[in-house]
């Protein structure tokens, strides 16, 4: 393997710091990513050299700025293998992403009566949108079960999917215990509904290969943020068949070709679904976040985080009276557990005085939580700047939490 952690260490200030006193093990990477400096100096770079709102001025720096956004999409086309650019719109962020779907697929094909599956495991943005919409439509949302292991019970969903179903959206990836759902086969079957499935990358597109083309996903949401690019930014792939056809989500600048107080005509894809002001230097860092994964190669990360979530799962899974919840046979590095009788948050608090940021809590998915009968767990998620040595200060972490509340 090509790949070494403390040279990359060294390329996010942060890991670097203490707190209270002690070196910052940083176990959130589920709820966001350190950034690079290579990304933080590249929106420096933005604002200091070429700031300026795009695509609607002639001068020189809005020309500038309007290439390098564009670039920023034609590189997010390429880091998914997106067919064209068309097919790649830039959001907020993957519950920016997740409602412009709900409501623009929604509003275009879903009628009374219409059925919309999801599934349990799923966070909060990619169930609330879609009750949003039911409660629009009067249509009626369905959901996958899980068994015991935090595994979809696919045929159960085999069950679900039938006339009625207008669209299937699941996460790839659990980011509350870390299940990565077997989604090929789920757009498989749906497809063969003609069904169009909606995936949540947002704790996928940092930890795997995502090739849209090649999952044949209809549409795939993931955050910025979550792949060491900046806060607020977000992308929504569509395919362009289902994006052309569909009604924009929000109205305003950019997003027209004329505008009249008869009626106003929309612009071609993807600037129908960007309205306002984009988040421009965002997108052009996040550009930044894609070509540094690039750089240190997604098959090095996949591999060395293996290694590291299988260590951490042995060395916690061996620690009296800790329980894992969520003991799926695929996963990715988020580690959910339980220490008996301890409350999660009490818990929370001595790991977090010993230097480790982990979280606790409901991990936004609480029908899932209320599925293994908890309030809550805590969570530790791994990320390519994670070392075993990291791991081991969490498991001291654990035991002293332990001694203290014996
Ligand atoms: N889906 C999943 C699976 C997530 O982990 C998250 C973030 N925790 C979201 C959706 C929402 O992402 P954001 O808050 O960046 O929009």
């Amino acid at each position: 393997m090509n790949f070494n952690v403390e040279k990359i260490r060294k390329d996010f200030p942060i890991l670097h710091r203490e707190v209270y006193n002690k070196p910052l093990v940083y176990l959130d990477n589920a709820a966001t990513t350190q950034k690079p400096v290579q990304v933080t100096e590249e929106m420096n770079r933005v604002y200091e050299t070429i700031n300026s709102n795009i695509h609607r001025g002639v001068h020189y720096l809005s020309d500038m700025c309007t290439g390098e956004y564009e670039k920023a999409r034609e590189k997010v086309a390429r880091f998914i293998n997106a067919a064209s650019t068309n097919e790649v719109i830039f959001t907020s962020g993957t519950t920016g992403s997740v409602n412009t779907v709900a409501f623009s697929f929604g509003e275009t094909f879903v009628s009374e009566g219409d059925e919309i599956i999801i599934s349990a495991l799923e966070h909060h943005s990619n169930i609330v949108p879609w009750q949003m919409l039911c409660e629009r439509k009067k249509a009626v949302l369905k959901v996958i079960p899980v068994n015991g292991n935090g595994e979809l019970l696919m045929d159960e969903y085999e069950k679900l999917i039938g006339p009625k179903t207008r669209l299937v959206a699941v996460a790839h990836v659990s980011n509350a215990i870390g299940t990565r759902n077997p989604v090929e086969r789920i757009i498989e079957i749906s497809h063969n509904h003609d069904v169009p499935v909606l995936i949540d990358g947002a704790q996928s597109i940092q930890h795997e290969k995502i090739d849209v083309q090649k999952l044949d996903a209809d549409f795939f949401a993931f955050s910025g943020h979550k792949v060491y690019g900046p806060t607020g930014t977000g992308v929504l792939y569509g395919k362009e068949e289902w994006l052309e056809k569909m009604t924009p989500y929000q109205g305003g600048g950019e997003m027209i070709s004329s505008v009249s107080f008869e009626k106003s005509t929309y612009n071609r894809l993807p600037f129908k679904f960007e309205a306002g002001t984009p988040n421009f230097a965002g997108a052009i860092g996040l550009a930044a976040a894609l070509d540094y994964i690039d750089n240190t190669g997604i098959g090095n990360i996949a591999e060395y985080e293996k290694d590291l979530t299988d260590y951490a799962v042995s060395k916690l899974s061996q620690t009296e009276n800790l329980k894992l919840i969520g003991t799926p046979a695929h996963r990715t590095s988020v580690i959910s557990f339980l220490l008996e009788n301890i409350h999660p948050y009490d818990a929370g608090m001595v790991i977090d005085k010993m230097g480790v940021a982990v979280r606790t809590g409901s991990h936004c998915a609480e029908p899932l939580m209320g599925f293994f009968g908890i309030r809550g767990t805590i969570r530790a998620s791994l990320a390519f700047y994670n070392t075993r040595k990291e791991i081991d200060v969490l498991h001291n972490a654990i035991l002293k939490v332990k001694e203290m509340f014996r």
